[in-house]
């Protein structure tokens, strides 16, 4: 390891605390599809800092409109009206096909809401406050005290005792075991379209029908957590528009500023009526200017760039290069995923296959210890996918059988 990379990596293990096992460089920089670290050293990015940064850097357009909101103001108090929040608010309602817009610093926060207007939902037309949510088993929903209630890993929330929200895990793709849980109690039903840390499972269309039929039903508030699989990562906007099953409310974030901490939380018109007023929550960051900027840009350009139109036409290129991969290498045991959002699953750890293609100048992630997770800039060409493939194949032909 170059001087540069160990000191700096010796001075971060000092003073940060260690929640994350890093992998060994310093990133500086971005360009296209690609990252810098700090030796110069180029790398193909198919991580995209986990579904964030859908335009790649420096998309044309992105920078200016940042720089042209620092030159104005930062942040403004949610007490006054800003024009980039009116602004992102309008596009994102057209975009989300939602009718209400709260923002919100990242997911984590876009889910705290999203649970706040659901439990609010339910106590407003059906009175009482000690209500349950039904949530999935291998979900993942974020790290702050309520979005871990339902976070479907329990070795996250092992440690954290009683959680505030009273949850009860279903299977996902099984209707059967949502409906054994629903009673009174249930408030709501909170699912990923495209389960993303729990292994890249995208829910059926069927099992989504019957979501939205049983908690229409009930006067049960559907909740989608879009966070991963929204914003064109799917080729649609929104992942549960390829099938017109409109939840009730919805969490989005990661790419919606492309880099800038924003999220959104989104309720329907009809939700809205019996949810949240003022005084029921509020954030002091929230939906600043700046971070409003970014969102509003963020929207015009995948607009007028036809990002969704993109990803639907390089994704097969990647199902099909991913499927040639899992069909030729035993240790490969399943293909997975849609739209940009994609998986290899294996016999064994992918880390050191991550730490290999990293040498060789390829960044990728896991998602859970077995699972190869492919989630690039939405930008992405063809091109980049053979190069993509072909650093990756010779790191899996060289693992030991
Ligand atoms: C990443 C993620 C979150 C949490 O978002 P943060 O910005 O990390 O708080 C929530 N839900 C899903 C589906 C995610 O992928």
């Amino acid at each position: 390891m170059a001087d540069r990379t160990q000191t700096l990596i010796q001075q971060a293990e000092q003073d940060l605390l260690h929640t994350y096992n890093r992998y060994q460089i310093v990133l500086d920089r971005g360009e296209g599809v690609h990252l810098y670290d700090v030796e110069g050293k180029e790398y193909l990015d198919f991580v995209a800092g986990i579904a964030v940064f859908a335009l790649g850097y420096h998309y044309p357009g992105y920078d200016e409109a940042l720089k042209a909101q620092i030159d104005k103001i930062l942040h403004t108090s949610n007490y006054y009206y800003n024009e980039p929040a009116i602004r992102a608010a309008h596009l994102l309602k057209e975009a989300s096909q939602m009718d209400r817009v709260f923002f919100t610093n990242s997911g984590a926060e876009a889910v705290e809401g999203a649970l706040k207007a659901a439990l609010k939902y339910a106590y407003t037309t059906r009175g009482k406050n000690d209500y349950e949510v039904i949530a999935m088993e291998h979900s993942f929903h974020g790290r702050t005290y309520g979005a871990l209630s339902v976070t479907g890993n329990a070795h996250y929330r092992e440690a954290f005792g009683t959680m505030p929200c009273n949850v009860r895990f279903a299977e996902l793709n099984n209707l059967e075991s949502v409906l054994a849980l629903v009673d009174e109690k249930t408030a709501a039903v909170i699912v990923e379209p495209v389960q993303g840390e729990g292994g890249l499972i995208p829910a059926t269309e069927e099992f989504l029908w019957g979501l939205r039929n049983l908690t229409r039903e009930r006067g049960i508030a559907l909740i989608f957590d879009e966070v991963q699989c929204g914003m064109g990562r799917t080729g649609y906007m929104y992942a549960w528009q390829k099938y017109g099953i409109r939840p009730d409310i919805m969490a989005t974030a990661k790419a919606l500023g492309c880099g800038v901490p924003v999220g959104a939380f989104l309720l329907t018109e009809e939700c809205a009526k019996y949810s949240l007023v003022a005084g029921d929550h509020g954030t002091t960051y929230g939906g600043n200017p700046f971070a409003c900027a970014a969102v509003a840009k963020v929207l015009e350009l995948y607009k007028e760039n036809d990002i969704c139109g993109h990803v639907q036409e390089v994704a097969p290129y990647l199902t099909e290069k991913l499927q040639a991969l899992a069909d030729k290498y035993d240790c490969i045991s399943e293909h997975r995923g849609t739209g940009l959002m994609q998986g290899l699953v294996f016999d064994r750890p992918v880390a050191p296959i991550i730490a290999e293609a990293m040498k060789k100048g390829l960044i990728l992630i896991n998602a859970g210890a077995n699972i190869l997770r492919f989630v690039p800039p939405l930008v992405i060409e063809k091109e980049d996918i053979d190069r993509m493939a072909e650093i990756l194949e010779p790191v899996i032909a060289g693992l030991p059988s």
